[in-house]
């Protein structure tokens, strides 16, 4: 996924579902879309402004899930994990093309959308990505929560630590992933939780209507009510990786550095991806990561052009 090329899907792709929150039935196409367009979702059940960027900028609410708005009020939510697919699929460029509200929940991991879209296959578009590559540490700390990134050389790695220290299951996990290693299924696989004990809160606020045990890991005590138990030993943490790499993949192009991050959620990356890209000197953004072993090259050329100004 930090190849030098943009790419799409060699053909279009269909997924049908139920909408975690909603409990509605949906319907998206994924279609290949040229370079330079980034990931547009297209509301096929409105008829004008219909298009959202799936950009950070867009997101009008990071509550328990990932929401973009456009500037119509026109909305769809629960993105994170098809952006997270996207993300370690390598997709860069793709028109989503949904006949409701929120994108189905599957099966409460990415594995239904990386394993499609590895099946399809992706073309490589003849011109170069970019990535925003971070130059110093930022942090971004808020109730107990915090993140932080530091330069990293030619990819994404995330330490994340989960803290659920009430639950004797969960309890506090950590891992630490690579994004440039090719074995992710046990991120990608990764189911969406709960606790048995919040599921009437969730439902009371109207979210989770399509929530159940085939889409879901639900712990009660020190048990999981799945019949098939945890796919990983670290699946908790596992999911909440998973997350930070969708809503990473909003940022529009694939950030270079070293991400860590305790007790965090789809809020904290937002604010934090705000944060990170409001200030030029946090970062810079390179053409093709081959370019990277000249950027000190190129800095310091741009500097003695800056004083020579
Ligand atoms: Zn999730």
């Amino acid at each position: 996924m930090f190849e030098s090329n943009q790419k799409t899907l060699n053909k279009t792709i269909n997924f049908l579902g139920t909408g975690l929150h909603s409990g509605k039935k949906v319907s998206i196409n994924l279609e290949p879309a040229e370079a330079d367009t980034g990931i547009i979702f297209k509301r096929t059940d409105i008829k004008n402004n219909n298009e959202i960027k799936a950009n950070y900028t867009n997101v009008s609410s990071a509550k328990l899930c990932t929401k973009i708005e456009n500037d119509h009020g026109v909305s769809v939510s629960t993105i994170e994990h098809l952006m997270a697919a996207l993300y370690i699929c390598g997709v860069d460029n793709l028109v989503v093309k949904i006949d409701g509200g929120e994108v189905p929940i599957m099966d409460g991991s990415s594995i239904e959308f990386v394993e499609k879209i590895n099946e399809t296959g992706l073309k490589i578009l003849d011109k170069n990505r970019k990535f925003i590559k971070i130059n110093k540490k930022v942090e971004l700390k808020l109730d107990g929560k915090s993140i932080s990134i530091e330069p990293a050389v030619d990819s994404l790695k995330v330490a994340f630590t989960l803290s659920y220290e009430n639950n004797p299951l969960i309890k506090s996990q950590t891992n630490c992933v690579d994004f440039k290693n090719k074995n992710l299924e046990n991120i990608y696989s990764a189911r969406t939780f709960c606790l048995y004990e919040d599921i009437e809160k969730v439902k009371s606020l109207g979210l989770a209507k399509g929530g159940n045990l085939d889409n879901a890991v639900v712990i009660k005590g020190d048990k999981v009510l799945n019949k098939k138990g945890l796919r990983s030993k670290n699946e908790f943490v596992n999911h909440k990786i998973l997350d930070l790499a969708g809503d990473f993949m909003l940022a529009g192009m694939r950030v270079i550095g070293s991400v860590s991050c305790k007790h965090g959620g789809h809020l904290l990356t937002n604010d934090f991806l705000r944060k990170i890209l409001s200030d030029r000197a946090n970062f810079i953004i390179v053409e093709s990561l081959k370019d990277i072993s000249n950027l000190k090259k190129i800095t310091s050329d741009q500097k003695r052009i800056a004083v020579n100004a």
